[in-house]
């Protein structure tokens, strides 16, 4: 029998507001909004558009670069937080998070494909 938890989606995508490591925000995302294949999609520029954020001095728009969210994605794969599948367009969760409410554990990925 595995041993396992549950966790909300919120706490997670709690941790994935500014003020935290890109690469852990991008995790963060990917844990909070996986479907039960445990893949994380986002629209063209979606994942770019969900790390940006206002700066509450100047009240300017930071995003940031295609370099930075590609090395935090490589980063959080490294440490083994996502799957190596992952990408700008599709965060893909380890096996060990698995479930939850979202979609069905053998759909086949939008942006994936078959090779989900
Ligand atoms: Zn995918």
């Amino acid at each position: 029998m595995r041993d396992f938890s549950m966790h909300e989606r919120a706490g997670w995508g709690a941790l994935a507001l500014p003020g935290r490591p890109l690469w852990m925000r991008v995790f963060a995302l990917a844990y909070s909004g996986h479907h039960r294949n445990r893949h994380c999609g986002f629209e063209p520029g979606g994942l770019h558009r969900a790390l940006s954020y206002v700066d509450t001095v100047t009240g300017e728009v930071y995003e940031f670069s295609r370099q930075a969210v590609h090395q935090a994605i490589s980063t959080a794969v490294e440490y083994g937080y996502l799957d190596t599948k992952s990408n700008a367009n599709c965060l893909v969760v380890p096996p060990f998070i698995s479930g939850g409410n979202l979609g069905k554990p053998h759909a086949v990925c939008r942006r994936h494909g078959s090779d989900s």
